[in-house]
């Protein structure tokens, strides 16, 4: 039997047979495993028995399960094992699984039963979460076309084919610029700036790739970032910059412009045959937004004081520049290095002087202890569970009685198969409506490795990463619900933002810092007054920061408003810009060519506002902590843990939200935390 079909085995109710994974066994695990879930729907769909909660949608939860473990490990795979052969399955599979996501939604049959459930979810005596689960896949099925007709119902089905294709083309093109773009530098001269361990982790990355006594700077943000910061050599940055900017827009084949103008079109007829004036609109009617017009407004509070304050930045970098003799103005490929040179004059703070004190294993320790302190959670690290790469380690959750709670995995350097950046992803989601599924949750990173022994050294933007990630693995594990559809992070993607942002606020907190920020080579704890400037420049470079993303989130809304304009994306993307006002000394921070979160799949489309919108729930719900006693009040956590990182999808967001805060959020908080007045709110 194919292994990816088996049930997992193994400890802790199976885990992964990361071991006995073969690429050639993914297609027949596939095909067979959606044969079965088909024959399953069709069982329940013809059941002769009148359509009943237990019947119907309980059978769907309970079905799909050899689906389930396959795709998850061909999810995996397609973030962190994306080797050539494997994204030659992608390229046959994803419109297939397209064409079955659409056999199951339009079985019409299956609808009317659910439908039948969905009327009378209020009077057969179903529970509150019940009830949700009824209303969501109901509406779920409708918004994804069960109303339709049978001809709209194959023009769908050929439209969400098309796009499963062009997705997959997209984010296998921005890999494929991500590998074939590396710069080598061969004269130490070249170097002049970075930082010893940036230096380190280039010959790293170097040797690995059979250029050894060279130096590597990889098209990744992980890598570019650093040198953009601290290069010297001025025309080594731009070339760094045009090369990490124009991913997917070289005009050769994988260039992606082509591709988006489909999506967007695509997304626009399909958003039409299903009743909705855009993509946008569909996009965000199960959002706590609920329409573009509301993302839009949060986003232009932000947007003026964020372009006001890249001005003042601007001027603080130019005159450090004249001063300098520099003898040019600030243009994009000097922003970060100047910013640092500012960071240092103003608030006497050096990244080089905090990286030796954040070493990647200690932040893991700490962030497992914040884990402790605020769910009552135990991690202890685990050896002999089979991993898909040496790199992985995996580690038992339980909680402070010392039950079993879930099984974490940490993947966290870069590869050159692997996709960058840095998410979450759940292998397996808690439930107990049949009986205890525990969940497995996992998190992936791009950090660049170190030479062997050495450990590897983070700046402050990546430790917050680890942290924000780490806050999505805290959501899914401590799931607490009955239906696996409801389970964990399967939440609208302006609300999931919000445990992961929120999170990143005790990377700050002196507990963390005295007991886990320690220097890499003499032990001792992150002095006091480095702490102090830390926390001092915590409002430095907002405008910068607050630009950069809130530019690639109004240009991602206004393309899927606006898809007429997108058969030329570089020409919408530069005219779009001029008329927000984009400060001429920056660029977006995703630029449409190579921007993941839109055009690798649907889930981040016209949604890359929800880091704003989540934020503001962050901002508001931080505040929750420091009005009582601090970010470690037990009650405040407590309530946290029970209305929001419990609760998965069982109740609506916003109901949530008000149940842990005893109100609504406010806007104020996020103004406060980025830095940017209260009376500039109002402009
Ligand atoms: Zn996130």
């Amino acid at each position: 039997m194919n292994v990816l079909l088996e049930p997992w085995s193994g400890p802790f109710g199976g885990v992964p047979p990361f071991d006995r994974v073969r690429v050639e066994d993914f297609k027949p695990a596939l095909e067979a495993a959606m044969d079965e879930q088909l024959r399953e729907i069709e069982r329940i769909a013809s059941d002769p028995a009148p359509a009943t909660f237990e019947n119907t949608i309980a059978a769907m939860e309970r079905g799909g399960r050899a689906f389930d473990r396959v795709t998850s490990i061909y999810g995996i795979f397609a973030g962190t094992m994306r080797s050539p052969s494997f994204q030659e399955v992608e390229r046959e599979m994803e419109p297939k699984l397209a064409q079955f996501c659409d056999r199951i939604v339009q079985n019409e049959k299956l609808f009317a039963r659910i439908a039948a459930v969905y009327e009378a979810r209020e009077t057969s005596g179903l529970t509150p979460e019940q009830q949700r689960l009824v209303w969501l896949k109901y509406t779920e099925f409708a918004r994804s076309g069960a109303r339709l007709g049978a001809a709209e119902k194959r023009e769908l089905s050929e439209i969400n084919q098309r796009l499963a294709t062009l997705y997959t083309q997209f984010s296998q093109n921005v890999l494929a610029d991500e590998n074939a773009y590396t710069l080598f530098l061969e004269d130490e001269r070249d170097l002049a700036g970075l930082p010893e361990s940036v230096r380190a982790a280039a010959a790293a990355a170097a040797e690995e790739r059979g250029h050894r006594g060279r130096w590597a700077i990889l098209n990744t943000r992980s890598s570019v970032e650093p040198f953009l910061t601290y290069s010297g050599r001025r025309n080594l940055r731009e070339r760094v910059w045009r090369t990490f900017t124009s991913r997917g827009d070289n005009g050769d084949t994988h260039d992606n412009k082509r591709i988006i103008a489909d999506i967007v079109r695509l997304r626009d007829a399909r958003a039409k045959l299903l009743g909705y004036p855009s993509h946008a609109h569909w996009r965000l009617e199960m959002s706590m937004a609920k329409t573009p017009r509301q993302a839009i407004a949060l986003m232009e509070e932000f947007w003026k004081p964020a372009v006001a304050r890249v001005a003042e930045e601007v001027a603080e970098m130019q005159a450090i520049a004249d001063r300098e003799g520099a003898g040019h103005a600030i243009e994009p490929w000097d922003y970060r290095y100047y910013a640092e040179k500012v960071r240092k004059e103003k608030y006497h703070l050096d990244e080089n002087e905090v990286m030796p004190y954040l070493q990647l294993e200690n932040l893991r320790e700490a962030m497992f202890w914040v884990a402790g302190e605020l769910l009552d959670l135990n991690f202890r690290p685990l050896f002999g569970i089979p991993v898909y790469h040496p790199d992985v380690r995996v580690w038992e959750v339980s909680d402070g009685a010392g039950r079993h709670v879930a099984l974490f995995y940490l993947d966290p350097y870069a590869r050159a198969d692997k996709v960058s950046g840095a998410w979450m992803n759940a292998y397996r989601n808690q439930e107990r409506f049949e009986r205890e599924v525990t969940t497995i949750v996992s998190n992936n990173a791009n950090f660049v490795k170190g030479r062997p022994g050495e450990p590897v050294l983070v700046s402050w933007g990546d430790a917050t990463t680890l942290f924000h990630e780490f806050g999505h693995a805290l959501h899914g594990l401590s799931s607490n619900v009955n239906y696996p559809s409801l389970s964990g992070t399967n939440v609208d993607r302006d609300y999931v933002e919000f445990p992961s942002q929120l999170l990143e606020s005790w990377l700050m907190t002196p507990e963390v810092l005295g007991r886990f920020a320690r220097h890499y080579r003499t032990g001792e704890p992150i002095p006091k007054s480095l702490v102090e400037r830390i926390e001092r420049a915590s409002k430095f470079n907002k405008g910068f920061e607050n630009v950069e993303y809130l530019s690639s989130a109004l240009v991602d809304m206004h393309l899927h408003l606006d898809p007429a304009r997108a058969g030329d994306v570089v020409a919408f993307e530069r005219e779009t810009l001029a008329s927000l006002g984009m400060p001429r000394q920056m660029t977006m921070r995703h630029r449409l060519p190579h921007f993941g979160h839109l055009f690798s799949g649907d889930s981040y489309s016209a949604g890359y506002y929800s880091y704003l919108w989540a934020d503001t729930l962050s901002a508001d719900a931080f505040e929750a902590f420091t009005e009582a006693h601090g970010p470690y009040d037990k009650k405040v956590a407590e309530r946290l843990r029970e209305y929001v990182f419990s609760t998965g999808n069982t109740v609506d967001p916003a109901e949530s939200y008000r149940a842990f805060r005893g109100r609504d959020a406010v806007i104020e908080a996020l103004m406060r935390k980025r830095g940017f007045g209260g009376s500039l709110a109002r402009q």
